[in-house]
């Protein structure tokens, strides 16, 4: 099955890249990176992993997302027989391919110790992963260590001023997308996630709102004031999301079943009246591609006029050689054409004129 996030901008990129190989362009569409953003435990990692369709990250009650994990997909063939191989690798173990995802996990964890010790201490120094699959696109997501306030285990007594540091120097960068995550079951006037957007991106350019936990809210609270804004607005909006409780991974629910029980929870809830496109991870995830397509939209213009910049190039030194014929002698004279040219252009190296050897 196709990953969520992707599915409608996948076979656009692949056209374009397509092109761009047919023309001999070194060009490529660079997509931006999304990262997410909020409190510990308010479901970030749940939220990745969703998009992505597959388990491997490390989730739960306590602080599990010590590091930042940079992901990378990156989409492969499929294989001739119409299989398909999806593994992961990582920087610090590279050439090792794992297939089963939930070694990832584990190593992801084992990697964490490593540098950041088993006592719930926090690294800035990145896990590096890359997923390979035909059912990806190029795209990079950062899972980073959520905001918390009060030092556990072997955490330093500033751990909320280190984390939002290494937060900001993500998400500062003006082609990063946030996923701003906060869970429907806490005050989104105190929201982390939405605090810190709002200082790295004010104008609300490339920040998504994600409430997550909308199946454990409290019950006086009005889930759609929160997903139409009243409560804070956000230019582009929020996405609510049920995503798999602590009891669901202690008993290995699939990512699959749980997308089937949010639809089943959506379809059974006021909350979805009218705002149908503000409900689930499909939508999320389509909401991010409709983004991810605006920016390739964005883009095209540059990158036609690098290809047609190359092109005039290309016609200009095709036209120098002199006319193609099917004569042989036509083709003598235009073998002569060239080397003559090459020999005039290697002469003049030689006496220094130019600094290197051109063909133009
Ligand atoms: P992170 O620390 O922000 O990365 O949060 P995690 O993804 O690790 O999730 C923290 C805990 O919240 C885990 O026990 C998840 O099972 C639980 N959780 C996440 N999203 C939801 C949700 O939508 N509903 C419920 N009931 N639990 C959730
Ligand atoms: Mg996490």
């Amino acid at each position: 099955a196709t990953a969520p996030l992707g599915s409608s901008v996948i076979s656009l990129v692949n056209r374009l890249q397509d092109i761009f190989s047919r023309v001999g362009s070194q060009s490529t569409i660079d997509l931006p990176q999304v990262a997410v953003v909020g409190s510990q435990s308010s479901g970030k990692s749940s939220v990745l992993e969703a998009l992505v369709g597959r388990d491997f990250l490390p989730r739960g009650n306590d602080i599990c997302t010590r590091r930042p994990l940079v992901l990378q997909l990156v989409q492969t063939k499929r294989k001739p027989d119409g299989s398909e191989e999806e593994y992961g690798e990582f920087l610090h173990l590279s050439g090792k391919r794992f297939y089963d995802f939930s070694e990832i996990r584990r190593e992801i964890q084992a990697e964490t110790d490593r540098e950041a010790g088993g006592n719930k201490g926090v690294s800035d120094k990145q896990i590096r992963l890359k997923i390979f699959s035909p059912n990806v696109l190029d795209i990079t997501l950062v899972d980073l260590p959520g905001i918390t306030k009060v030092p556990v285990g072997d955490q330093p007594s500033d751990i909320e001023a280190r984390i939002r540091t290494m937060i900001m120097s993500y998400i500062k960068t003006p082609t990063c997308l946030i996923l701003a995550v906060t869970p429907a079951n806490s005050d989104l006037a105190n929201s982390d996630a939405l605090q810190m957007a709002g200082v790295a991106d004010p104008e609300g350019n490339r920040t998504i709102g994600v409430i997550t936990k909308l199946d454990i809210m409290d019950r006086g609270t009005d889930a759609r004031n929160l997903l139409l804004g009243k409560v804070i607005p956000l230019r582009l909006g929020y996405v609510g999301v049920v995503n798999r409780s602590q009891e669901d991974i202690l008993m290995n629910r699939s990512i699959k079943d749980a997308l089937v029980a949010e639809e089943k929870f959506f379809r059974s809830r006021p909350v979805r009246d009218g705002l149908a496109d503000s409900c689930g991870v499909p939508q999320l995830a389509k909401k991010l591609n409709q983004i991810l397509a605006q920016h390739i939209k964005a883009v095209l213009p540059g990158l036609r006029a690098r290809i047609s910049t190359s092109l005039v190039a290309v016609a200009k030194e095709h036209a120098s050689y002199g006319e193609i014929t099917e004569s042989k002698a036509g083709q003598g004279a235009l073998l002569l054409n060239i080397l003559s040219k090459y020999s005039e252009a290697f002469s003049s190296m030689v006496e220094g004129k130019n600094e290197e050897m051109s063909t133009s």
